[in-house]
């Protein structure tokens, strides 16, 4: 009636061409046929309200909403609300995606660090770690950690195979598996088996090592080793995800990123990290409204800034 053709697709991208100024919709149909087309005009619809508790928060903190529901900023400022020193970054302020709410978020990081700046480091204090164990005559003493992650690895990979797999292995002197591997209890009981089984080399069988290797090498400091005799095997992103239709397939391929992560952990040493003096100086290169933006946000925060355009 109204000459609306609905697509039920998932759209790859989204580019402009060159000339006409249309934009070409590149898109994949519920069949798995990809398409192509080239429109005049492209709107994206996002259904997203606002939580019903988001208004009562916004009552109790004194901030505006705006007609939406959402969080009232200024164009120029998004991540400040109508009560100063209350920041706003994400989803409370109007529909985003992730990475944009990042952005956000360390923005209104910057903002409220400005704000407390006179008061940084005024309450820090040193924490103090036992004694490093100096493991270098001892045989490698290794212990294997394998995550459950909910059911998020446990639903797609068999973790008791993996752990009995892991104990097979040379110089494991300890396995057991966990439902979540990075929960405080964990690395109470982590520390404890450090202890009890004198164990010099620890790998944990979980997720990726970019969010949470620290952490791990936190508690291996923690129970008296050098922070270096970790080792993780990513077998949530390696295994669970990408075989999920493949159990099988995915606990075999477990038990093989498990034993390369204990014939690497055979092998570590410990490495010893230099204190080394940082420039407390901040560079911000492109002068304009964001690279300003940002100038500020730094001397503000107290630290002497340049600003290259
Ligand atoms: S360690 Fe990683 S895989 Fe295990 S529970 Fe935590 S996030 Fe999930």
């Amino acid at each position: 009636e109204y000459g609306v053709k609905y697509v039920r697709a998932q759209v790859g991208s989204i580019s402009e061409t060159p000339g006409t100024n249309n934009l070409r919709l590149k898109y994949e149909c519920e069949d798995g046929e990809l398409a192509e087309e080239e429109f005049d005009m492209v709107i994206l619809s996002v259904g997203l309200v606002m939580p019903k508790g988001a208004k009562e928060l916004a009552v109790n903190l004194g901030i505006d909403l705006n007609k939406y529901g959402f969080c009232k900023t200024n164009e120029f400022s998004p991540m400040e609300t109508s009560k100063p020193g209350i920041f706003v970054s994400g989803a409370f302020q109007g529909p985003k995606d992730i990475p944009e709410t990042v952005t956000q978020a360390s923005g209104a990081a910057s903002l409220a660090t400005g704000l407390i700046s006179s008061a940084r480091g005024t309450q820090v204090t040193e924490k103090v770690y036992p004694p490093e164990i100096d493991v270098s005559e001892q045989p490698p003493r290794i212990g294997v950690f394998v995550c459950h992650c909910g059911i998020n690895i446990g639903g797609f990979v068999t973790v008791p195979q993996v752990v009995e797999y892991a104990k097979t292995l040379d110089n494991v002197v300890y396995a057991e598996n966990n439902l979540y591997t990075c929960s405080q209890d964990t690395q109470k009981k982590i520390t404890e088996m450090i202890k009890e089984h004198n164990l010099n080399r620890v790998v944990v069988a979980s997720c990726t090592p970019r969010t949470h290797e620290p952490l791990f090498q936190e508690t291996l400091r923690e129970a008296g080793l050098n922070p270096h005799l970790f080792e993780m095997a990513n077998i949530r992103d390696q295994c669970s995800w990408i075989h999920m239709h493949e159990p099988e397939e995915a606990t075999i391929k477990a038990k093989d990123l498990v034993r390369m992560a204990v014939a690497k952990a055979r092998l570590i040493e410990p490495l010893q990290s230099l204190p080394l003096d940082v420039t407390q100086k901040g560079l911000v290169i492109g002068g304009g409204l964001a690279g300003m933006v940002a100038a500020i946000g730094i001397a503000k925060q107290g630290y002497e800034v340049y600003l290259i355009e």
